[in-house]
């Protein structure tokens, strides 16, 4: 039986998790759950997996949490605030640990269940965008196995051979990484028209359901660049190993290029219950309740570029990632805060990218040394950004 913490279980990847356990009640019991302000669907979820903590993060949430809990006739031990979360990271009875809170306060958690040498099934992109360098040193001290959930790394880590090594292209005779990505909703939107594009309309992904953070940053492919500088961490790679590749249909989820022409790729339905399940059940394979590909209704299978004009973002995040780690720091940072104000209508669509371009470019380089490091760049830019807001979109 493997015990289970899941960070962010009300959120979609959070939700899909419990829907593949529930498939096989004999593997996995959920001892947490943590949620930041759905309380509902919190005890909603409790009174199916029966887990012996909750976690509220909201601390304003926990009186009215407490009370619901009781109502609800649930015996489960009620914590709150960021030192909940990571304490049921890393509790001696959990096994593994899906970390699927959406953005910077994904980190310490996170991080919480890596130092615990846990298993850590890694959603949350942003840890490694912030922290990759220190994160991935706290994996190799731990001993935690990390496994990636982001579908494209889990295609990426399912065409890799078994014996890679990190970072070690030439020895396992790789070429290339392409990582696809679908364009998102605008891909053929004429550029005239984006400034008018609205919060609802980036969010309606064609392939993917998901939360409204990454939809947004899937329709700029944001996304991309954060996913870019993602494989970079789980796999040691230069940025000229990897190659971002247009494939608006989301059948392949990514791919291998070999020395000797040959291309591993991973396909299937745009559903995260495959790379979920993959992970839970790693080295094994388990029914994730996803409908088959079927080859028979696939018309249209098509590859291309993408273009820097149509997605600033990718282009800035790129050279972020070139830049070091200062600079992803920073570039989270400031995403967060144009997304949330695009969200809540007070920028437009366009302006996203051009606020995250021109905190990146004022960025000085600096070292970070520690998480506390990372996480005072990350207050630092997310206040500047602020600032900042009124100007972008003059
Ligand atoms: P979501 O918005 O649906 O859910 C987010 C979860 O995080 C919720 O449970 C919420 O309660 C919790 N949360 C939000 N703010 C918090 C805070 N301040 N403190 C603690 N918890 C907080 O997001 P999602 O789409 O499930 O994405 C989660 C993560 O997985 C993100 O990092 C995203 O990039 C990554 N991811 C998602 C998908 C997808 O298909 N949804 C695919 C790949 C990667
Ligand atoms: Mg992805």
């Amino acid at each position: 039986m493997q015990n289970i913490t899941i960070l962010g279980a009300t959120g979609s990847i959070g939700q899909s998790t419990l829907d593949v356990i529930a498939l096989h009640p004999d593997k996995f019991n959920v001892v947490a759950l943590t949620a930041h302000s759905n309380i509902d669907k919190l005890i909603e979820q409790a009174k199916t997996c029966q887990p012996e903590f909750l976690v509220i993060s909201d601390q304003a949430n926990y009186l009215q949490t407490k009370q619901k809990l009781a109502r609800a006739k649930l015996s489960c031990e009620l914590l709150t605030g960021h030192q909940g979360l990571c304490h049921v990271a890393q509790l001696e009875s959990v096994d593994s640990v899906m970390a699927a809170i959406v953005g910077a306060a994904g980190l310490l958690p996170t991080l919480s269940a890596v130092k615990a040498g846990k298993k850590v099934m890694l959603a949350n992109k942003e840890s490694l965008v912030m922290c990759g360098d220190i994160f991935i040193q706290e994996v190799n001290k731990s001993g935690a196995q990390l496994l990636p959930i982001d579908s494209e790394h889990n295609a990426i880590f399912q065409c890799l051979p078994q014996s890679f090594e990190y970072g070690d292209l030439a020895a396992s005779g790789i070429a290339k990484i392409l990582l696809t990505g679908s364009g998102g909703p605008f891909l053929t939107r004429p550029l005239d028209s984006f400034d008018k594009i609205t919060p609802d309309q980036a969010c309606a992904h064609p392939n993917w359901d998901m939360g409204r953070k990454i939809s947004v940053d899937s329709a700029t492919m944001m996304n991309k660049g954060l996913e870019f500088i993602e494989a970079k961490w789980l796999f040691g790679l230069a940025c000229e190993d990897i190659q971002i590749v247009l494939h608006p249909q989301s059948i392949i989820h990514s791919m291998v290029q070999y020395v000797d022409g040959s291309v591993l790729a991973q396909m299937g339905n745009p559903d995260m219950r495959t790379p979920i399940a993959h992970c839970l059940s790693f080295p094994e394979r388990i029914d994730s309740g996803v409908k088959p590909l079927d080859f028979s209704a696939l018309t249209d299978f098509s590859f291309e570029l993408a273009d820097f004009n149509r997605y600033p973002n990718l282009r800035t995040a790129i050279e972020a990632c070139k830049a070091g780690q200062y600079a992803t720091t920073t570039l989270n940072a400031v995403n967060e805060i144009s997304v949330e104000a695009f969200l809540s209508g007070r920028i437009r669509f366009t302006d996203i990218a051009r606020l995250n371009r021109r905190i990146v470019e004022q960025s000085e380089a600096c070292a970070l040394n520690s998480v506390d490091d990372v996480i005072a760049l990350d207050q630092q830019v997310r206040k500047l950004a602020l600032q900042q807001l009124d100007k972008a979109c003059a």
